[in-house]
């Protein structure tokens, strides 16, 4: 019995030397292991716990054992709670203060429980010394707080491996054999605490100390091995998965390597067994055509358009190389950051900014832009330029007789009357009110003229039908010219403008250049 109690300390300080050894490397490599506060207190804990355990076994009196059970406590409640921070922290997820506060409560009456167990005995009902032992050794009788503590524990182990299991799914083959790791150290204490709770075990020994060592050998091996904790993969890729751009990672030829979730959705047919293939060739297969983005170069930034479940979609898309520890290029990263909302802003800002809320053609300030564009290629290739102003005839009428709603379908009944005879390569505007104007390249004063009449006539005999009440419309139009020198625009608009008042004045609906009027 006594060599078996002895190779049972020697194992339980065993475990509790690897633990302190666990807790010292992490502490050291802390700042390149992201979780390392929660792992080094977790093995802080559970060396506390088994070296309490190991001078306990090894104690002679009860007193002796008793004060090095209360030292246990400080280390094993919270090893549960810790435990099952980790393994939340390592699949990426967060608890809130108040939660990770409050798994500290059972562990901390509990320790509270123990050491004052004297005056209640809530925690162990009674303790004494075994008989049926050679050696001096502590049995006890568990009080109702025990009870409390037992399933709290048990708790914390069952939900830290449910979380585990729960990631299984979602974790890329190569990270497996780590989680697996994971799930085994959680589940050996487990059973070892039931087996024990039933009584099961030899002399009544409880294993679950003898097993943290395993547990923790576990852990060392996954940390060495699998590079556990030092690059949290787990926690990593749900990063990489949860991401709101699409990423591709490309190896040195340009083969796929990995993709996330955002670019699944992106490109629905991609499918895990392309992995492997030539970016190209697999964008040939989906898309028709090669990618269309040269993505061989870093800080590239393309935006790039397709069709994706019938709508048009605009990616921006930006390439980065990756770089291994020697900072040699070891692959190419992609992203696609869906920008068709901010495409769509764009094009409404430019919408507003460019043309006229109420007719779509251009407005006074694009057309002042553009129609100095007109004049200085026609002062560049010698080329004549005409500009016509017209302003619709008693237009106030209108609006006092019909409302103003009716005066806002007579402006835009005007604008469509005269699209249907002006070109692309005019520039038609609404310069103000109810008052337009319109640029002609390599159009003479009489061109002009010409044009100002159709649009004249076009607009007499087409009246507004406003539900069967036709109202007749009549614009007063003055035409200017550009024909060499070095007029400014505006000085062209104020020619056209005046044409414009002598129509007026002459009894509206006419057509008058500004050269005649001066003639
Ligand atoms: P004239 O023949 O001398 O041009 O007479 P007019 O009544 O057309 O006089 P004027 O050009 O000064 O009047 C323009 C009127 O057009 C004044 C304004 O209330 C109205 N107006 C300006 N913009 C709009 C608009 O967007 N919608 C409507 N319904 N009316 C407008
Ligand atoms: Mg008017
Ligand atoms: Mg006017």
């Amino acid at each position: 019995m006594e060599s078996h109690i002895n190779s049972y300390i020697t194992l339980v300080a065993t475990s509790a030397v690897l633990n302190v050894f666990l807790c010292l490397y992490t502490y050291i490599r802390r700042a390149e292991i992201p979780s390392s506060k929660i792992f080094i207190l977790y093995t802080a804990a559970l060396s506390v716990y088994t070296f309490g355990y190991a001078i306990e076994l090894a104690s002679s009196t009860l007193e002796q054992m008793k004060f090095w059970t209360t030292v246990e406590y400080i280390g094993m409640p919270f090893s549960a709670s810790l435990g099952l921070l980790l393994m939340i922290q390592y699949t990426g997820r967060t608890l809130s203060k108040k939660w990770t506060a409050t798994l500290f409560v059972i562990p901390s009456i509990t320790l509270f429980m123990v050491a004052t167990n004297d005056f209640h005995h809530l925690f162990y009902k009674r303790v004494w010394l075994r008989e049926d032992s050679s050696v001096p050794l502590m049995d006890i009788a568990i009080g109702q707080w025990y009870v409390v503590h037992g399933a709290f524990t048990f708790s914390c182990l069952l939900c830290a491996c449910l979380i585990l299991i729960g990631q299984w799914r979602h974790t890329k083959k190569m990270y497996r054999r780590q989680l697996l790791t994971l799930i085994t150290s959680q589940i050996i204490p487990m059973v070892a605490a039931f087996v024990y709770l039933l009584g099961l075990t030899p002399g009544g020994m409880d294993p679950v100390p003898v097993l943290m060592c395993i547990t923790s050998a576990m852990y060392i091996w996954a940390i060495l091995s699998s590079r556990l904790l030092t690059i949290v993969p787990i926690a990593k890729d749900s990063i990489f998965e949860s991401m709101r751009e699409g990423v591709i990672v490309l190896d040195s030829s340009n083969r796929l390597v990995d993709y996330n979730k955002s670019l699944r959705n992106m490109l629905p047919e991609l499918d895990l067994s392309m992995v492997g293939q030539y970016l190209n060739d697999i964008w040939l297969s989906l898309a028709g055509e090669t990618f269309p983005v040269e993505y061989g170069r870093e800080g590239l930034q393309t935006d790039l358009y397709w069709q994706l479940n019938g709508e048009t979609v605009c990616y921006q898309v930006r390439t980065s190389y990756v770089y291994n520890k020697e900072g040699q290029a070891v692959g190419t990263l992609i992203m696609l950051i869906d920008i068709t909302e901010q495409r769509f802003l764009q094009e409404q800002l430019k919408q507003l900014a460019y043309f006229d809320g109420l007719t779509k053609i251009y407005n006074r300030t694009q057309f002042l832009l553009r129609g100095r564009e007109i004049l200085s290629d026609a002062q560049l290739n010698l080329r004549p330029a005409a500009f016509i102003l017209f302003d619709i005839d008693h237009f106030k009428r209108i609006n006092d007789t019909y409302g103003h709603d009716v005066g806002d379908q007579a402006i835009i009944h005007v604008v469509s009357v005269c699209n249907r005879f002006l070109n692309s390569e005019m520039l038609f505007a609404r310069y103000g009110g109810e008052e337009f104007v319109i640029a002609v390249p390599h159009a003479s004063l009489q061109d002009g003229e010409q044009l100002a009449e159709k649009l004249r006539v076009a607009l007499l005999n087409d009246p507004l039908d406003v539900q069967g009440t036709r109202i007749p419309l009549t614009s007063s139009f003055g035409v200017a010219q550009y024909n060499g020198g070095s007029d400014s625009l505006e000085s062209l608009l104020r020619d056209a403008d005046t044409a414009l008042y002598e129509s007026k004045r002459n009894g509206r609906n006419t057509v008058f250049a500004h050269a005649v009027s001066l003639g």
